[in-house]
Protein backbone atom coordinates (compact mmCIF):
# COMPACT_ATOMS: atom_id res chain seq x y z
CA UNK A 1 0.00 0.00 0.00
CA UNK A 2 2.04 3.20 1.40
CA UNK A 3 1.91 6.50 -1.08
CA UNK A 4 0.07 4.58 -3.88
CA UNK A 5 -3.12 4.58 -1.49
CA UNK A 6 -5.48 6.91 -3.17
CA UNK A 7 -7.34 6.98 -0.57
CA UNK A 8 -6.62 5.75 2.93
CA UNK A 9 -8.41 5.25 5.91
CA UNK A 10 -6.18 4.55 9.48
CA UNK A 11 -7.96 3.77 13.19
CA UNK A 12 -11.09 5.79 12.25
CA UNK A 13 -13.48 6.34 14.98
CA UNK A 14 -16.25 8.19 14.30
CA UNK A 15 -19.90 8.58 14.97
CA UNK A 16 -23.01 11.04 16.17
CA UNK A 17 -23.91 12.73 19.52
CA UNK A 18 -26.07 9.88 20.03
CA UNK A 19 -23.77 6.94 18.89
CA UNK A 20 -20.54 5.79 18.54
CA UNK A 21 -20.70 3.80 14.97
CA UNK A 22 -17.01 3.23 13.88
CA UNK A 23 -14.30 1.31 16.07
CA UNK A 24 -10.94 1.89 14.16
CA UNK A 25 -12.16 1.26 10.56
CA UNK A 26 -8.57 0.86 8.59
CA UNK A 27 -9.24 0.57 4.67
CA UNK A 28 -7.64 1.57 1.64
CA UNK A 29 -8.03 2.26 -2.07
CA UNK A 30 -5.69 2.27 -4.74
CA UNK A 31 -5.76 4.24 -7.77
CA UNK A 32 -7.86 2.02 -10.54
CA UNK A 33 -8.98 -0.15 -7.83
CA UNK A 34 -12.60 -0.71 -7.03
CA UNK A 35 -13.13 -1.97 -3.39
CA UNK A 36 -16.62 -2.91 -2.51
CA UNK A 37 -17.99 -2.10 1.02
CA UNK A 38 -20.19 -5.02 2.12
CA UNK A 39 -21.61 -5.56 5.92
CA UNK A 40 -25.33 -5.62 7.55
CA UNK A 41 -27.25 -2.44 8.01
CA UNK A 42 -26.02 -0.64 10.66
CA UNK A 43 -22.81 -1.12 10.52
CA UNK A 44 -21.20 1.83 9.23
CA UNK A 45 -20.87 1.99 5.81
CA UNK A 46 -22.50 5.23 5.40
CA UNK A 47 -20.63 6.52 8.10
CA UNK A 48 -17.35 5.16 6.78
CA UNK A 49 -18.67 7.15 3.42
CA UNK A 50 -18.87 10.15 5.15
CA UNK A 51 -15.82 10.06 6.83
CA UNK A 52 -14.20 9.51 3.46
CA UNK A 53 -15.78 12.43 1.89
CA UNK A 54 -15.09 14.95 4.60
CA UNK A 55 -18.82 15.11 5.51
CA UNK A 56 -17.96 13.89 9.22
CA UNK A 57 -14.97 14.21 11.03
CA UNK A 58 -13.37 11.11 12.67
CA UNK A 59 -13.03 11.78 16.38
CA UNK A 60 -9.72 10.23 16.15
CA UNK A 61 -7.66 8.01 13.34
CA UNK A 62 -6.34 9.78 10.15
CA UNK A 63 -7.97 10.09 6.31
CA UNK A 64 -5.14 10.47 4.02
CA UNK A 65 -5.55 11.42 -0.05
CA UNK A 66 -2.49 10.45 -2.29
CA UNK A 67 -0.99 10.34 1.26
CA UNK A 68 -1.67 14.09 2.43
CA UNK A 69 -3.31 14.31 5.88
CA UNK A 70 -6.73 15.63 4.89
CA UNK A 71 -8.93 13.98 8.53
CA UNK A 72 -10.23 17.87 9.15
CA UNK A 73 -10.47 18.93 5.09
CA UNK A 74 -14.35 19.31 4.57
CA UNK A 75 -16.17 18.41 1.58
CA UNK A 76 -15.55 21.52 -0.46
CA UNK A 77 -11.77 21.41 -0.94
CA UNK A 78 -11.76 17.96 -0.72
CA UNK A 79 -13.90 17.45 -3.49
CA UNK A 80 -11.70 20.06 -5.35
CA UNK A 81 -9.12 18.06 -4.98
CA UNK A 82 -10.01 14.99 -6.23
CA UNK A 83 -12.06 13.20 -3.80
CA UNK A 84 -15.70 13.34 -4.60
CA UNK A 85 -18.93 11.64 -3.14
CA UNK A 86 -20.77 10.42 -5.95
CA UNK A 87 -24.37 12.33 -6.92
CA UNK A 88 -26.83 10.52 -4.69
CA UNK A 89 -29.80 9.08 -7.03
CA UNK A 90 -31.00 12.51 -8.43
CA UNK A 91 -27.90 14.68 -8.22
CA UNK A 92 -29.50 16.72 -10.87
CA UNK A 93 -31.95 19.95 -11.53
CA UNK A 94 -34.97 18.49 -12.70
CA UNK A 95 -36.27 21.14 -13.97
CA UNK A 96 -33.33 21.63 -16.42
CA UNK A 97 -33.05 20.07 -19.48
CA UNK A 98 -30.71 17.04 -20.17
CA UNK A 99 -28.44 18.98 -21.92
CA UNK A 100 -28.40 22.00 -19.75
CA UNK A 101 -28.09 19.42 -16.51
CA UNK A 102 -24.54 18.35 -18.57
CA UNK A 103 -23.25 21.67 -19.04
CA UNK A 104 -23.37 22.79 -15.90
CA UNK A 105 -20.56 20.06 -15.41
CA UNK A 106 -18.87 20.10 -19.09
CA UNK A 107 -19.64 23.82 -20.81
CA UNK A 108 -17.29 22.13 -23.45
CA UNK A 109 -20.37 21.23 -26.22
CA UNK A 110 -17.01 18.36 -27.52
CA UNK A 111 -17.54 16.94 -24.07
CA UNK A 112 -21.12 16.40 -24.01
CA UNK A 113 -21.05 15.15 -27.24
CA UNK A 114 -18.98 12.36 -26.25
CA UNK A 115 -21.48 11.86 -23.09
CA UNK A 116 -24.09 11.24 -26.06
CA UNK A 117 -22.05 9.33 -27.80
CA UNK A 118 -21.79 7.03 -25.08
CA UNK A 119 -24.84 7.22 -23.76
CA UNK A 120 -27.27 7.66 -27.06
CA UNK A 121 -30.37 6.86 -24.45
CA UNK A 122 -29.97 10.71 -23.34
CA UNK A 123 -28.83 12.08 -26.53
CA UNK A 124 -32.16 11.30 -28.13
CA UNK A 125 -33.83 13.61 -25.54
CA UNK A 126 -31.28 15.99 -24.76
CA UNK A 127 -33.61 18.78 -24.74
CA UNK A 128 -36.65 17.18 -22.44
CA UNK A 129 -36.56 18.14 -18.87
CA UNK A 130 -34.21 15.68 -16.61
CA UNK A 131 -36.92 15.36 -14.32
CA UNK A 132 -38.79 13.04 -16.90
CA UNK A 133 -36.01 10.41 -17.35
CA UNK A 134 -36.22 7.30 -15.37
CA UNK A 135 -34.77 7.09 -11.57
CA UNK A 136 -31.82 4.44 -13.75
CA UNK A 137 -31.68 7.14 -16.48
CA UNK A 138 -31.47 9.94 -13.88
CA UNK A 139 -28.65 8.23 -12.36
CA UNK A 140 -26.97 7.87 -15.32
CA UNK A 141 -26.98 11.77 -16.42
CA UNK A 142 -25.84 12.50 -12.61
CA UNK A 143 -22.29 10.29 -13.30
CA UNK A 144 -21.60 10.29 -16.78
CA UNK A 145 -20.09 14.37 -16.67
CA UNK A 146 -17.09 12.21 -14.35
CA UNK A 147 -15.98 10.07 -17.25
CA UNK A 148 -14.96 13.21 -19.04
CA UNK A 149 -13.01 14.12 -16.06
CA UNK A 150 -12.15 11.26 -14.08
CA UNK A 151 -11.61 11.94 -10.37
CA UNK A 152 -8.95 10.86 -8.32
CA UNK A 153 -11.32 9.31 -5.99
CA UNK A 154 -15.04 8.53 -5.98
CA UNK A 155 -17.11 7.37 -2.90
CA UNK A 156 -20.72 5.95 -3.85
CA UNK A 157 -22.90 5.64 -1.25
CA UNK A 158 -25.28 2.25 -2.89
CA UNK A 159 -25.58 4.10 -6.73
CA UNK A 160 -28.06 1.22 -7.82
CA UNK A 161 -30.28 1.75 -5.08
CA UNK A 162 -33.95 1.12 -6.29
CA UNK A 163 -32.82 0.83 -9.64
CA UNK A 164 -34.09 -1.13 -12.77
CA UNK A 165 -32.11 -4.33 -13.08
CA UNK A 166 -30.69 -3.63 -16.83
CA UNK A 167 -29.92 0.13 -15.33
CA UNK A 168 -27.61 -1.55 -12.58
CA UNK A 169 -25.17 -3.10 -15.08
CA UNK A 170 -25.37 0.01 -16.55
CA UNK A 171 -24.18 1.91 -13.65
CA UNK A 172 -21.54 -0.99 -12.70
CA UNK A 173 -20.08 -0.73 -16.16
CA UNK A 174 -19.78 3.36 -15.77
CA UNK A 175 -18.24 2.75 -12.75
CA UNK A 176 -15.73 0.11 -13.90
CA UNK A 177 -15.20 2.56 -16.84
CA UNK A 178 -14.30 5.01 -14.29
CA UNK A 179 -11.81 2.47 -12.47
CA UNK A 180 -9.87 1.62 -15.96
CA UNK A 181 -9.45 5.31 -16.51
CA UNK A 182 -7.33 5.36 -12.53
CA UNK A 183 -9.92 6.55 -10.64
CA UNK A 184 -9.81 4.59 -6.98
CA UNK A 185 -13.32 3.83 -6.34
CA UNK A 186 -15.27 3.15 -2.65
CA UNK A 187 -18.22 1.61 -3.54
CA UNK A 188 -21.15 0.50 -0.68
CA UNK A 189 -23.33 -1.60 -2.17
CA UNK A 190 -26.54 -3.80 -0.98
CA UNK A 191 -26.25 -5.95 -3.84
CA UNK A 192 -23.06 -7.72 -3.22
CA UNK A 193 -23.57 -10.46 -6.07
CA UNK A 194 -23.70 -8.17 -8.44
CA UNK A 195 -21.16 -5.89 -7.20
CA UNK A 196 -18.65 -8.86 -7.32
CA UNK A 197 -18.29 -8.82 -10.62
CA UNK A 198 -16.92 -5.46 -10.99
CA UNK A 199 -14.72 -4.99 -7.25
CA UNK A 200 -11.03 -5.90 -7.36
CA UNK A 201 -10.88 -6.23 -3.65
CA UNK A 202 -14.01 -6.34 -0.90
CA UNK A 203 -13.71 -5.07 2.75
CA UNK A 204 -17.02 -6.46 5.11
CA UNK A 205 -17.79 -3.93 7.81
CA UNK A 206 -18.97 -5.41 10.76
CA UNK A 207 -20.34 -3.64 13.70
CA UNK A 208 -17.93 -0.71 12.91
CA UNK A 209 -15.05 -2.54 12.19
CA UNK A 210 -13.26 -4.26 8.96
CA UNK A 211 -13.66 -7.42 9.38
CA UNK A 212 -12.01 -9.24 6.25
CA UNK A 213 -10.63 -7.69 3.02
CA UNK A 214 -9.33 -9.25 0.63
CA UNK A 215 -9.47 -9.76 -3.11
CA UNK A 216 -12.56 -10.63 -5.02
CA UNK A 217 -11.28 -14.49 -6.25
CA UNK A 218 -10.81 -15.09 -2.47
CA UNK A 219 -14.40 -14.14 -1.42
CA UNK A 220 -16.49 -17.13 -0.04
CA UNK A 221 -19.99 -17.55 -0.59
CA UNK A 222 -20.45 -17.73 3.59
CA UNK A 223 -19.20 -14.23 3.34
CA UNK A 224 -22.20 -12.77 1.40
CA UNK A 225 -24.26 -14.36 3.67
CA UNK A 226 -22.51 -12.93 6.64
CA UNK A 227 -22.87 -9.45 4.50
CA UNK A 228 -26.40 -9.88 3.95
CA UNK A 229 -27.66 -11.03 7.57
CA UNK A 230 -25.02 -9.91 9.87
CA UNK A 231 -24.02 -12.79 10.96
CA UNK A 232 -20.03 -12.41 11.09
P1 LIG B 1 -27.51 0.90 6.15
O1 LIG B 1 -27.19 -0.16 5.18
O2 LIG B 1 -28.70 0.61 6.99
O3 LIG B 1 -27.49 2.28 5.58
P2 LIG B 1 -24.89 1.42 7.20
O4 LIG B 1 -23.93 0.29 7.29
O5 LIG B 1 -24.72 2.37 6.08
O6 LIG B 1 -26.33 0.83 7.24
P3 LIG B 1 -24.80 3.72 8.89
O7 LIG B 1 -25.83 4.43 8.08
O8 LIG B 1 -23.41 4.19 8.82
O9 LIG B 1 -24.82 2.17 8.59
O10 LIG B 1 -25.34 3.75 10.40
C1 LIG B 1 -24.63 3.13 11.47
C2 LIG B 1 -25.34 3.44 12.75
O11 LIG B 1 -25.32 4.84 13.00
C3 LIG B 1 -26.80 3.02 12.77
O12 LIG B 1 -27.05 2.44 14.02
C4 LIG B 1 -27.55 4.31 12.61
O13 LIG B 1 -28.76 4.27 13.28
C5 LIG B 1 -26.62 5.32 13.24
N1 LIG B 1 -26.75 6.66 12.62
C6 LIG B 1 -26.65 6.92 11.30
N2 LIG B 1 -26.79 8.25 11.06
C7 LIG B 1 -26.98 8.83 12.28
C8 LIG B 1 -27.19 10.18 12.72
N3 LIG B 1 -27.22 11.19 11.85
N4 LIG B 1 -27.35 10.39 14.05
C9 LIG B 1 -27.31 9.35 14.93
N5 LIG B 1 -27.12 8.07 14.57
C10 LIG B 1 -26.95 7.80 13.26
Amino acid sequence: GGEKDALALHGIHAGYDTAAVLHGVHLTVRAGEILALLGPNGAGKTTTCRVAAGILTPRTGQVLADGRDVTRTGPVPRSRAGTLLAPEGRGIFPALTIDENLALHLPDRTDRDAVYERFPALAARRTVSAGSLSGGEQQLLALAPLLQRPPKVLIADEPSLGLAPRVVDEVFRLLAELRDAGTALLLVEEKAAEILGVADRVAYLSQGRVSWCGPRAEVEADRLTEAYLGIA
